[in-house]
């Protein structure tokens, strides 16, 4: 008698061709028969088990010049679940909420005044009560939340977190108690989130080795290889800021002297800024020391810089060749396709950039630099809620109930 049920090989594919279609974009049943070396007819009952569960969906027709029927294009229906990821910072707290191909459809914005774990946790659970009160419609895959610290082992709290003040919180238990629903909740470093929504938002293949770099508050990078970012043997690979630059240096947040966060974060670069408007009371930025000291913020500078103030210049170039100094230890190590720099300063992207670049010229291999890119971030201040949000869409696997 013949055996009409399905192969379990055939299951296994449910997963194998839902990830093809999310990493193509846009595709056809032949290409991912092609691509994934499938027979066209398990392709063709797997796809469709995908539309009718609503996780893929089909849209127009790609022209061939072959004969016959133009085979119709798939994608993943971004309607098939929306998905919360919000952002931890020891300012603000961000939420932004995303159809299933990670675009954001609402955006919450909130001050993050007091770094006192419970009211943290309370402001995150009013933020994620609001925004699912709000879009009740549709089915939540998840919540990913990006922190600025170090993961403790088990990856279900932050072990450490030098700009909120925190060691050893279990803020995934915490919330999953407070929310008392069953949800995916991934928690990972603020930088490592923003790296994942700039690779699988933008252009960048999965093949590509990038070195993603936030400079803000604090100074952090994150290594992203084959798509997935490297989390090393604690959780703590990519911790740029503590790269040491100046032996004699500034004393860092980490205890050590001349790391290149203390060097180059955004209240070190305002504190210099501050010092050489006073000792250049010419200079047109002395009217932002009118009113306060507090009147200075990374903006004014970065302003400043891009209107060739020589003062915003000065220092902005500095900040590059420290950056760039960094970066050549980056690039000599792992001989990266690109470089993603984000974070204010980045804005004064001609000046920083070339005072970056001169140094990488002066202490990298020339065959290292020659097809590397370097480019600024193109999710900006929403790069670690879109990116929180992405890691838990590329991260969820359909599941293989194949008829
Ligand atoms: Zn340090």
């Amino acid at each position: 008698m013949k055996n009409t049920s399905i192969h379990p090989r055939k299951k296994m594919y449910k997963g194998v061709i839902f990830k093809a279609v999310q990493n193509l974009g846009q595709t056809t049943r032949v290409e991912l028969s092609t691509k994934l070396g499938v027979n066209k007819n398990t392709v063709s009952t797997i796809v469709d088990e995908l539309i009718y569960e609503g996780l893929i969906k089909e849209g127009g027709t790609v022209s061939t010049k072959n004969v016959g029927r133009n085979p119709t294009n798939l994608e993943v229906d971004p309607e098939a679940f929306q998905i919360i990821g919000m952002s931890i910072s020891a300012d603000q707290i961000i939420l932004t909420l995303t159809d299933f191909h990670g675009k954001p459809i609402h955006t919450e914005l909130s001050k993050n005044t007091s770094h006192d774990v419970d009211s943290v946790k309370n402001k995150i659970i009013e933020m994620i009560r609001n925004t699912l009160n709000q879009f009740k419609d549709k089915k939540t895959l998840g919540i990913g939340i990006g922190v600025p610290g170090i993961l403790s082992d088990n990856k279900e709290g932050i072990k450490y977190s030098s700009h909120l003040k925190w060691n050893n919180v279990e803020l995934k238990r915490l919330i999953i108690e407070e929310l008392d629903m069953e949800i995916n909740i991934q928690l990972n470093n603020s930088v490592k989130m923003a790296a994942i929504g700039e690779i699988y938002q933008s252009s960048v293949t999965n093949k590509e080795t990038v070195f993603y770099c936030n400079i803000g508050h604090g100074v952090g990078g994150s290594i992203v290889i084959d798509g997935k970012t490297l989390e090393g043997a604690n959780h703590s690979a990519g911790e740029f800021g503590h790269i040491t630059i100046d032996p004699s240096g500034p004393l860092c947040n980490c205890g050590n002297r001349g790391c290149l966060e203390s060097l180059i974060s955004s209240p070190n670069l305002v504190y210099l800024a501050i010092e050489k408007i006073r000792s250049n009371p010419d200079s047109p930025m002395n009217d932002l020391l009118q009113n306060s000291i507090q009147a200075i913020e990374i903006e004014d500078l970065v302003a400043f810089a891009n209107k060739r103030e020589a003062i915003a210049v000065e220092i902005i170039r500095q900040a590059g060749q420290y950056l760039g100094t960094g970066l050549s230890y980056v690039v000599n190590l792992l001989n990266p396709d690109r470089i993603i720099l984000s974070g204010n300063i980045v804005k004064a992207e001609e000046i920083l950039f070339e005072s970056i670049k001169t140094e990488l010229r002066k202490r990298c291999l020339p065959t290292s630099l020659q097809t590397i890119q370097i480019e600024s971030s193109s999710l900006g201040t929403f790069a670690v809620s879109i990116g929180a949000a992405t890691s838990v869409i590329y991260d969820w696997v359909p599941k293989n109930n194949t008829k």
